[in-house]
């Protein structure tokens, strides 16, 4: 690669590729100002560990306490909205077949327009009945703090929001998807991921091994950064609207 200006060099990469994996992370999202987890954790949340708020077993004991932890966590979600680093994620389908691996449980590649999206973590805006298994997906708006928590329109069961907590599970299907879509594309963009949580950090390294062009998009340093072929040390929301507009226009090769 002789381009000097990474964002020319990835708007390259992007022209000449046939299928694109996305692996994003926290890092998008706190762009949108929306606190992590432990983050969130502030006023009168702050006395509770994880565990206290993000397990089966708390939602079993306390269902109320976890639910109005996981109302407060998508009001902050719906109040920062997406950003151009989404927005632009998703313009991308423009030039070329996308899907887009998150660890992210915000919802807001979906709001921004991405269709295909593997949710390893899963999704804040999508509710499930813990009894028969019913899913409601909710939109992606401040929820009424005053409204009664949902529940599940065929048992009534209170329902839970359809994300992966600690000791569960992640989502097979989500897995595998990101799994065989790292098989058959030709390049892969790394979004704001520390690259330091599995199952993330696995895929991301397998990419970095694998034949695919493999673009980083991170202000920080992260562990694969001297292994990747094309390294952005900017924030998503400047540096991928900047690679769609070289990119839409770049003479196409195909
Ligand atoms: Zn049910």
């Amino acid at each position: 690669m002789t381009q000097h200006d990474p964002i020319d060099a990835a708007a390259t990469a992007l022209a000449g590729a046939r299928r694109l994996l996305v692996l994003s992370g926290a890092g998008i999202s706190a762009e949108s100002g929306i606190p992590t987890f432990r983050e969130a954790q502030t006023g009168l949340w702050a006395r509770f560990s994880p565990q206290d708020l993000a397990t089966p077993e708390a939602f079993a004991a306390q269902p109320e306490r976890v639910l109005g932890w996981y109302r407060w966590r998508r009001a902050l979600i719906a109040r920062g909205g997406v950003n151009p680093g989404h927005e632009a994620i998703a313009a991308l389908e423009r030039h070329l077949p996308v899907v887009v691996a998150t660890q992210n449980v915000d919802g807001l590649h979906a709001a921004a327009g991405s269709r295909d999206i593997a949710e390893l973590h899963g999704n804040i805006w999508r509710d499930r009945c813990p009894n028969c298994g019913h899913e409601t997906v909710l939109p992606v708006a401040e929820p009424d703090e005053n409204a009664p928590f949902s529940r599940c329109p065929q048992c009534r069961a209170l329902t839970r929001p359809g994300v992966v907590w600690f000791g569960e599970m992640l989502p097979v299907a989500a897995l595998e998807r990101a799994q065989v879509e790292l098989e058959h594309c030709d390049c892969v963009l790394v979004v704001g991921t520390s690259n330091q949580v599995y199952p993330a950090a696995a895929l991301v390294e397998q990419a970095v091994a694998g034949p695919a062009t493999v673009i980083e998009v991170n202000p920080q340093p992260t562990a694969v950064s001297g292994a990747v072929d094309i390294r952005i040390a900017e924030r998503a929301s400047r540096a991928l609207p900047a690679v769609v507009r070289a990119l839409d226009e770049a003479p196409t090769a195909r």
